[in-house]
């Protein structure tokens, strides 16, 4: 008998224990003050039922809504030198790296998984903002030329979603040299023939957009995300002008032509599936061996590169394949050795 301990004192508990409120029940929305129940947010895929206005999304709240039934399957990054300058500013660069991923639970900036979006194969490779900023050192330019090698391997489409602050200065020039090892491995992906689509995100500034993420074939933007290189305060201090409200906005590149949609978090799996089911199916009509009778009228600028070439052994193809082996040894001169992992030193 037991209705002493399972009945009386869980009761009795309950009535003694002081009550558990969690602290984040409510969150205010940044943009226009409203007051959010953080239940409803989160089934708001994180958007402002006022105002619209899109709150930050951990990459593990992402993935699940790009995915076809939010399924998908992680890769594991590769694993690159951890500290490749000892580098020490307040803090030892390693103490940032062990907080960062104590906090996160991530091994780096980046997050690679693999899985169908609208039926078509489809990697993402999506940006960790809440770890270091989602700044891109030598682990998350491993990871990127992981995705897009990953990509051409499996015919797949490569996604990239940059939420990034830049390059991460704590590896100097070694961060550096990632903008170019980025564009060169989103290079392949599209002389594959494949779509390289970035979506970009709030924030999407500094080393990134001056790389890999200015370079798709489409770019999507949430609306009002902040992308831009340098900040407001600095470039109106260099050009001596006052800047629009809007300036740097996903909406204002969108008029600029640097963006070609702004698509609300919960249409993005339908935009994406709808894109991808046009270009693939295009690419693997081609693919085929039959005519594609003159490229793809709803091609236009940027996309047109990739659907509109004839798969026939041109001029063209030629150069691609030629392009693609060059990259591939650039990378090859680039890529970093890997750190020997430490032997466990203490066995109890
Ligand atoms: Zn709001």
């Amino acid at each position: 008998m037991n209705w002493l301990t399972n009945f009386i004192r869980p009761k009795i508990r309950s009535l003694v224990e002081p009550k558990e409120v969690p602290d984040n029940l409510w969150q205010k929305c940044p943009k226009c003050d409203g007051m959010l129940f953080s239940r409803d947010l989160g089934e708001n895929l994180n958007v402002c039922n006022h105002c619209n206005h899109h709150l930050r999304l951990t990459v593990k709240e992402r993935l699940p809504i790009m995915f076809d039934g939010g399924k998908y399957t992680r890769m594991e990054l590769p694993d690159v030198a951890a500290d490749p300058l000892k580098f020490k500013d307040r803090k030892k660069y390693a103490d940032r790296i062990r907080e960062a991923r104590n906090a996160t639970g991530l091994k780096d900036a980046l997050t690679v998984a693999k899985g169908t979006i609208g039926g078509q194969n489809a990697i993402v490779a999506a940006f960790n903002f809440s770890y270091m900023g989602g700044s891109m050192g030598a682990g998350v330019g491993e990871g990127i030329i992981m995705a897009a090698e990953e990509a051409v391997r499996t015919k797949s489409a490569l996604i990239i979603i940059p939420a990034s602050g830049g390059a991460r200065m704590q590896e100097g020039m070694l961060s550096l040299i990632q903008m170019p090892r980025t564009i060169i491995a989103v290079e392949m992906v599209k002389e594959a023939r494949l779509p390289y689509i970035v979506i970009l995100v709030d924030p999407t500034t500094g080393g990134v957009s001056a790389s890999f993420a200015m370079v798709g074939d489409i770019h999507i933007a949430e609306p009002g995300a902040t992308i831009g290189f340098a900040g407001r305060r600095v470039i109106e201090e260099t050009v001596r002008e006052k800047l629009p409200d809007d300036f740097q906005t996903a909406e204002y590149l969108r008029e600029k032509g640097m963006v070609d949609l702004v698509v609300a978090r919960k249409d993005q799996h339908e935009t994406l599936s709808r894109i991808l089911n046009i270009l693939m199916n295009k690419n693997a009509q081609s693919g085929n061996g039959k005519k594609s009778g003159g490229g793809n009228p709803r091609a236009n600028g940027k996309a047109g590169s990739m659907v509109s070439a004839p798969a026939g052994k041109g001029e063209r193809a030629i150069k691609a394949q030629q392009q693609v082996r060059a990259a591939r040894v650039t990378l090859k001169k680039l890529r970093l050795p890997a750190k020997k992992k430490k032997t466990k030193q203490s066995r109890a």
